[in-house]
C-alpha cells in the first residue's frame, strides 16, 4: 500500500492522531558586514518581542501544566530578554562593529557562557548558562525565521515525528498528549525506544523517512507492534486501525487478571518479574503493573529532568518515593549512566569520537567523584526506606569495581560516623553489559551481591554493532549465539558463587529470549512495566525443565541467531501442542 511506512516495531500499541513534527532547524549563517545598523537593529528588536511572546506564553502552560518550578525557568529567559547588558549589549556591537545580529548575538551568548562556565561549580550559575543558551536559540532561530518546535507547548492528542529524540526530549514528553513516537533514526534498543515503552506509548524507529513523508497535522495511524505507520488514512484502514486498538486493550485486560499473581513457570518454579524505571513516577505504573520488584531504576532521567545536578536532598526524596513505593520488595537503583547517546545539557564534556566507547556511565562517576559520591550518599541516606542495591552500570574490570566500592564504603563510613542510619542489608551489585565483565563473571561474582544483565549493551558490545543505528538491526539480535553464549556464562558464574542473576536490558521481555533465559535459571526479568503481565503469562506456559533442555538443544546445535530463532519458535510450537 502506498500510504504506509514500515520501521522497527520498538513498543506496542495502536494510535491514531495528527503528526507533531519536531524539526530541529537548520540555523546556520555568515557572519556579515553590514551598513545600515538602525535597520539591523530593529531586525534584531523584533525578533526579541516575538522572543518575548513566546516565552510569556510559556510562562503560564508551564504553570497549568507542569508547576511553578518549570515557570520560573521560563520566567528567567524573560529576564534575559528583558536585561540591557544581554539585549543592549548586542545592539551596542551591531552598532559598533557593523555586523549581523545574528554574528553580534553570538559574541554576546559566547562571552555569558564563557563567564558562567568560569563558575560552572556553582548550581545557579550551570542553570544560568543553559538559560543564556536557551535564550539564543530562540533569538536565533527568529532572526533566521526558522521558529523552534516546543514539546511543551503540545496540548491535544498528537504523534510525535522526529528525526530522532533524544532521552532529554523524551523526559518532556506528557503522555496524556502523546500517543505515539515515530523517528527516522534509532533502533529498539536506544533510549527513546525504551523511553516508548515506559510511557506504554506505541513507537516505530528507524523508518529512515518519516520526517520527509510525513507532513505536520497529517493524519496518522501507528501501529507499534507490527511498525507500521499509515497516512492520511482511507476509512477502511482506520476501522481496521480501531479494531487493532480493541485487540490491543482485551489483551490488556486479560493479562491483567494476573496481577496479584507471583511469576512461576508452567512447573512451579518462582521468578521475579521486576520493572525498570526511567523516572520516580514511573514507580506508580510499576505497582498497577504488578512488578514484584524494581530490577533497573535508570537514574540519569531524573538528572536530565532539571536545569542542573538535582541535590543530594532532592536524590533522597527521589529514591525515598521508589523504595516506599514497594515495600517489602528488592528496588535496584543504578548510578548515573550518563554518555553514549545520553547528555544532561547542563553539563558540558568534551565531544568524544566514540561517545559509546568512551568515558561513559562509571567512568565518567570515577572521574568526577564529587558528583558520584553526592548520589552515593543520597542512596545511603535513602537505604532506610527499603530494600534497596546500588547497582553500577558499564563495570569492564576488576579495579573499576573496587573503585566503586571503595568510594561507597568511604561515604558509608563518613555518614555513620555523622549519626546518619544506613540499611543494614543494603545489596550491592553490577551491570554485566561489556562482554569482559561477562568472560571474567566469576571473578566479579566473588565481589557483588548480585548481577544484571544489560542485554542492550551485552549485544551492541559483543556484535561491535551500534544500538541506535538502523542499519545494524539484523546484527544486533539477543539471539546471537555469542551473545547467548555469555549470558548464560553470567547466570552459571553467579549461581556459582551463590549470588542472583537478573536482566534488565530489553532482552528481558523478548518472548522468544523467555525460554532461552528461562531454562538457564535466570531469577530475575526487569523491563519496563507493560511488558511486566505479558511475560508473565508467558512464563505460565514455559516449563523451566523441558527449556533447560532447549538451551542444551541450542548450545549445542545453533551457530547462528536464524537458526537459535527457529529452534525457540519449534519448541514453543511443540510445547503449546
Ligand atoms: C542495557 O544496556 O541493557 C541496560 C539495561 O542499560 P541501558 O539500556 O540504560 O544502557
Ligand atoms: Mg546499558
Amino acid at each position: 500500500m502506498t500510504n504506509v511506512i514500515t520501521g522497527i516495531a520498538a513498543s506496542a500499541g495502536v494510535a491514531v492522531a495528527p503528526a507533531f513534527l519536531f524539526l530541529e532547524p537548520d540555523l546556520s549563517y555568515e557572519r556579515r558586514q553590514i551598513t545600515d545598523q538602525s535597520a539591523e537593529i530593529a531586525r534584531f528588536e523584533d525578533a526579541v518581542a516575538i522572543a518575548r511572546q513566546e516565552v510569556e506564553a510559556l510562562v503560564e502552560t508551564a504553570k497549568t501544566k507542569m508547576g511553578q518550578d518549570a515557570a520560573d525557568v521560563f520566567t528567567a529567559h524573560l529576564m534575559i530578554l528583558q536585561d540591557p547588558e544581554f539585549v543592549g549589549a548586542i545592539e551596542e556591537i551591531i552598532q559598533d562593529q557593523q555586523i549581523n545580529a545574528e554574528a553580534a548575538l553570538a559574541q554576546i551568548e559566547q562571552k555569558f557562557v564563557k563567564l558562567l562556565s568560569g563558575l560552572a561549580g556553582n548550581a545557579y550559575m550551570q542553570e544560568r548558562m543553559a538559560d543564556v543558551r536557551d535564550v539564543s536559540k530562540r533569538l536565533l532561530a527568529h532572526l533566521l525565521h526558522q521558529p523552534l518546535p516546543d514539546l511543551q507547548t503540545i496540548s491535544s492528542p498528537v504523534i510525535l515525528v522526529a528525526a530522532d529524540l533524544t532521552p532529554s526530549m523524551t523526559a518532556h514528553v506528557d503522555p496524556k498528549f502523546v500517543k505515539g513516537f515515530i523517528t527516522d533514526e534509532g533502533g529498539k534498543t536506544s533510549h527513546s525506544a525504551i523511553m516508548a515503552r515506559t510511557l506504554g506509548i506505541p513507537a516505530v524507529v528507524g523508518t529512515g523517512k518519516a520526517t520527509t513523508d510525513i507532513s505536520a497535522g497529517q493524519q496518522l495511524v501507528i501501529d507499534g507492534s507490527r511498525g507500521e505507520i499509515i497516512l492520511s488514512p482511507n476509512q477502511q484502514q482506520l476501522s481496521a486501525a480501531k479494531n487493532a486498538r480493541d485487540a490491543w486493550q482485551q489483551r490488556l485486560q486479560a493479562e491483567a487478571a494476573l496481577r496479584h499473581d507471583a511469576s512461576r513457570t508452567a512447573d512451579g518454579h518462582h521468578v521475579l518479574v521486576a520493572a525498570n524505571l526511567g523516572l520516580p513516577a514511573d514507580v506508580e505504573a510499576a505497582a498497577e503493573n504488578g512488578a514484584e520488584a524494581v530490577g533497573l531504576f535508570r537514574t540519569e532521567f531524573l538528572y536530565m529532568h532539571g536545569e542542573t545536578f538535582p541535590t543530594e536532598a532532592e536524590q533522597v526524596a527521589a529514591y525515598r518515593q521508589v523504595l516506599e513505593a514497594m515495600p517489602d520488595r528488592q528496588v535496584i537503583i543504578r548510578t548515573l549512566d550518563i554518555g553514549g547517546d545520553k547528555r544532561l545539557p547542563y553539563w558540558q564534556l568534551p565531544q568524544e569520537d566514540n561517545p559509546f566507547l568512551g568515558v561513559r556511565a562509571i567512568r565518567l562517576s570515577l572521574a568526577n567523584e564529587d558528583v558520584f559520591r553526592t548520589q552515593l550518599r543520597a542512596l545511603l541516606r535513602a537505604s532506610v526506606y527499603g530494600r534497596l542495591g546500588i547497582m553500577f552500570p558499564l563495570i569492564a574490570s576488576l579495579p573499576e569495581l573496587r573503585a566503586a566500592k571503595r568510594i561507597l564504603q568511604e561515604e558509608k563510613t563518613k555518614l555513620l560516623q555523622a549519626g546518619v542510619k544506613v540499611s543494614e542489608d543494603l545489596q550491592v551489585g553490577m551491570m554485566i553489559e561489556v562482554p569482559a565483565a561477562a568472560i571474567m563473571a566469576s571473578a566479579f561474582a566473588k565481589e557483588v551481591d548480585f548481577f544484571s544483565i544489560g542485554s542492550n549493551d551485552l549485544v551492541q558490545y559483543t556484535l561491535a554493532a551500534d544500538r541506535t543505528n538502523r542499519e545494524l538491526a539484523q546484527l544486533s539480535q539477543p539471539y546471537d549465539p555469542a551473545v547467548l553464549y555469555l549470558i548464560w556464562r553470567t547466570i552459571e558464574a553467579a549461581h556459582q558463587a551463590g549470588i542472583w542473576c537478573g536482566m534488565c536490558g530489553e532482552a528481558a521481555c523478548d518472548p522468544i529470549m523467555l525460554p532461552l533465559l528461562a531454562g538457564a535459571g535466570l531469577d530475575e526479568f526487569s523491563m519496563n512495566s507493560t511488558s511486566i503481565l505479558a511475560v508473565r503469562d508467558q512464563l505460565r506456559h514455559c516449563s523451566q525443565t523441558e527449556a533447560a533442555k532447549l538451551v542444551s538443544q541450542v548450545r549445542e546445535q545453533a551457530a547462528t541467531a536464524a537458526e537459535v530463532k527457529k529452534m525457540v519458535i519449534d519448541f514453543q510450537k511443540s510445547y503449546e501442542a
